[in-house]
């Protein structure tokens, strides 16, 4: 039989460790959550920080960039890593990251060199989420914001020929600022008695209607809208005619929650905003299993971004990630990235990590993949499409469907009958 012919994994921890990273590259996979200004290479931030007409741009919109541009001293502010105490400490970068893409040329090569990275290590399907009012200001609006980077992921597309498939997220800012952007700082500016709520709330629900007009004028790889930043004390409820405004005009919803704040967020974002994914929702597990079984129920996914949340301090450590009981629940929970330079992570280190941290078995990844790919943003036929040539490409593999589950249970059986010896 032709089956017999396929490779069989039994267990990864018998794979060599060489074979295993071979094996966490060659998966078909999807970052669902990833942001792009926080995804560059740090090669091309320095390349564009010392570039004199950038440089001139930036600082006439409000931006400081580093007098040193170097790439190994650029690293250092870029990657803050593990090292990094906080959340706000993990956000700084993306400061200088914001100055140098105020042009059509940087989003555009920024938005096709992440493409290509995620081609690099067959990210098969990509979402990239990115808050276009950062990068909105007399010279280039917000449709040329996003014309913009959809060319740059057009052209990863065609030339890789056709091994990545791509969509935006539009992402709005939960808190107000004016050091968020100089579109901000300009708003301000024209609404001085405004207080912060009121500012916030119109700015999502200007992000929002750009995000459905410049669909409607083409931008078709628009798929979904986000709601990002600082969580507490900004919860969804200030964002509704925002959201609203999306799920009229058929766009999809996912909101990052339960990364900075409680469950609350998670099941406001679910209730409220009608969030179809959610992004982190580390702290799913402190409403007890009913918030667990909402999203299970409703096929609501979540996004986990486990090398992220260790470094903002979501988590403390990896012990204390939701992740085990998300998948034993079967609720949705496909690997992302959330910033590829910021936290300096591939989709293959979080493989590696989540197989390390938590013993994944075939089955387990083979879900996980999968779980990606079903919870994409494409049309129905093109998911399809996606989801059938992954089960084909993880058969290949040694991951196969029904193989698999008749392995895993001998997997289990033998690892009690150990657990039994051992104990
Ligand atoms: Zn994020």
């Amino acid at each position: 039989m032709a089956a017999d012919s396929t490779p069989k994994i039994h267990d990864l921890a018998e794979l060599s460790a060489d074979e295993r990273e071979a094996l966490f590259r060659a998966l078909p996979k999807t970052d669902l959550h990833c942001h792009l200004d926080g995804s560059l290479r740090v090669e091309t931030v320095a390349e564009l920080a010392s570039d004199p007409k950038i440089r001139e741009l930036a600082e006439s919109l409000g931006y400081s960039l580093p007098t040193d541009t170097e790439p190994e001293s650029l690293r250092k502010v870029l990657e803050p890593g593990v090292d990094c105490g906080s959340l706000e400490e993990y956000l700084l970068p993306f400061d200088v990251i914001c100055g140098v893409l105020q042009t059509p040329e940087t989003l555009e090569r920024a938005a096709y060199e992440l493409a290509m990275d995620c081609v690099a290590e067959n990210v098969w399907y990509l979402e990239v989420r990115f808050a276009p009012q950062r990068h909105i200001h007399p010279g280039m609006s917000g449709l040329e914001v996003l014309r913009a980077v959809d060319a740059g992921l057009a052209r990863a597309e065609q030339e890789s020929g056709g091994a990545i498939d791509t969509g935006i997220l539009v992402c709005a800012m939960r808190n107000y600022h004016e050091s968020i952007s100089h579109y901000h700082r300009r708003v301000r500016e024209l609404f001085p008695y405004a207080n912060e709520r009121e500012l916030g709330s119109n700015c999502s629900l200007a992000a929002a209607r750009l995000a459905v007009d410049a669909k409607a004028r083409g931008v078709e790889r628009i798929v979904g809208f986000d709601l990002a930043g600082a969580e507490a004390n900004y919860p969804p409820s200030h964002h509704r005619a925002a959201f609203e405004h999306c799920i009229d005009n058929f766009l999809n919803i996912t909101v990052h929650a339960g990364e900075g704040y409680g469950p609350e967020s998670i099941q406001e974002a679910v209730t409220y905003l009608n969030a179809q994914r959610v992004g982190h929702g580390t702290r799913v597990l402190e409403r007890g299993p009913e918030l667990l079984d909402y999203l299970r129920d409703r096929r609501v996914t979540v996004e986990v971004c486990l090398t992220s949340n260790l470094q903002t301090k979501a988590i403390a450590s990896l012990e204390e990630h939701p992740f085990r009981q998300m998948l034993e629940a079967e609720v949705r929970a496909p690997l992302c990235t959330d910033n590829r330079m910021v936290s300096s992570v591939t989709m293959t280190d979080e493989y590696r990590l989540a197989w390390e941290h938590f013993k994944l078995t075939p089955k387990e990844i083979r879900q996980t993949v999968l779980y990606g790919f079903k919870a994409a943003f494409v049309p129905y036929q093109r998911r399809r499409q996606l989801l059938l040539s992954a089960k084909q490409r993880l058969r290949e593999l040694g991951l196969g469907g029904a193989w698999t589950r008749h392995q895993e249970t001998a997997l289990e059986e033998r690892r009690a009958q150990q657990a039994g010896v051992s104990g």
